[in-house]
């Protein structure tokens, strides 16, 4: 079967599919984008990511480019469209297509909108968490802006890649402190030496990730303490476990560091109890 995107108003097939080349996501990656992992059909975290996307267009002053229940029409349509069934849905919005020039385009100049969706393995995703992914460290060399979820990734994609060059699953950046900031796609945790569990505040410099919040809410459930303290690479190879989140990693367990066994070198299970739990309430809560 082949896949279909939304592009500005109408659906076709993802291989004609096409925006303007002066996009101005194209020629300055001026736009932000979202992603729902998708079970049965139906959006998890729904109203976090939309939410999310609305203050990401507000602070970058983009156009809101349809009503929210325009929206939710069009991503359930693309789900619908390309049979997903467990996947993700991507959407894109940008600030439109104009002659090429730093500043704003006149105002009035519609948004692009752009939402292809697709299936994934979830056998194959379980498996990968069952046994544990490697991750490695990279500079954190973004801007002084990661709270918004901008399509300017450059930096994010030089660190997955550098990931998948030694043999590792996932980045986890560094700031000039030494300190981890988040992935290079999703948050960043441990369960330290006292049992606590630590992930950087959003405060810092890093996205307020859907599946974090998600996670925060679980802790408590789970009798786990919470530490909002940054941690740093040394305090990541002597935790008990290591794990990262996101909408499309949901909660995966991290079993080493830079090439550093983390506490036994298997998943821990703390992790997989909170993986567990994330993907019962995110089935159950999907809309
Ligand atoms: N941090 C970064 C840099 C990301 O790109 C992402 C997801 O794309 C996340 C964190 C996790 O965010 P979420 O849980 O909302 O998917």
């Amino acid at each position: 079967m082949s896949r279909v995107a939304y592009v500005n108003g109408s659906y076709g097939p993802l291989s004609d599919a096409a925006v303007s080349v002066e996009d101005r996501g194209f020629q300055f990656a001026d736009g932000v984008y979202e992603v729902w992992s998708v079970f049965d059909g139906r959006m998890a975290d729904y109203d976090g990511h939309m939410s999310r996307l609305a203050r990401s267009l507000t602070e970058l002053r983009i156009d809101i480019p349809m009503t929210r229940q325009a929206l939710t029409v069009v991503l359930k349509e693309t789900i619908r469209r390309n049979r997903v069934r467990d996947g993700i849905v991507y959407l894109q919005v940008t600030r439109g297509a104009a002659r090429r020039d730093h500043p704003f385009p006149a105002p009035g100049t519609p948004p692009s909108v752009v939402v292809t969706s697709r299936s994934v393995d979830q056998t194959r995703a379980e498996a990968m968490a069952r046994k544990g992914v490697a991750v490695i460290t990279q500079p954190d060399i973004r801007w002084g802006r990661c709270d918004i979820k901008t399509v300017g990734l450059l930096p994010n994609v030089l660190a997955k890649q550098a990931a998948r060059e030694q043999g590792a699953y996932e980045a986890w950046m560094v700031d000039e402190m030494g300190l981890v900031t988040e992935g290079s796609s999703t948050n960043a945790w441990i369960i330290d030496q006292n049992g606590k569990v630590r992930t950087r505040d959003t405060q810092a410099n890093i996205l307020k990730g859907v599946t974090r919040t998600a996670i925060l809410d679980l802790l408590e459930q789970e009798g786990l303490e919470l530490d909002e303290r940054p941690f740093s690479v040394d305090d990541a190879k002597q935790a008990r476990e290591a794990f990262f989140t996101a909408a499309g990693a949901f909660v995966m367990p991290a079993v080493s560091i830079d090439g550093a066994k983390i506490g036994d070198g298997k998943p821990g299970a703390a992790t997989l109890k909170l993986r567990q739990l994330y993907l019962e309430q995110a089935r159950r809560d999907a809309v």
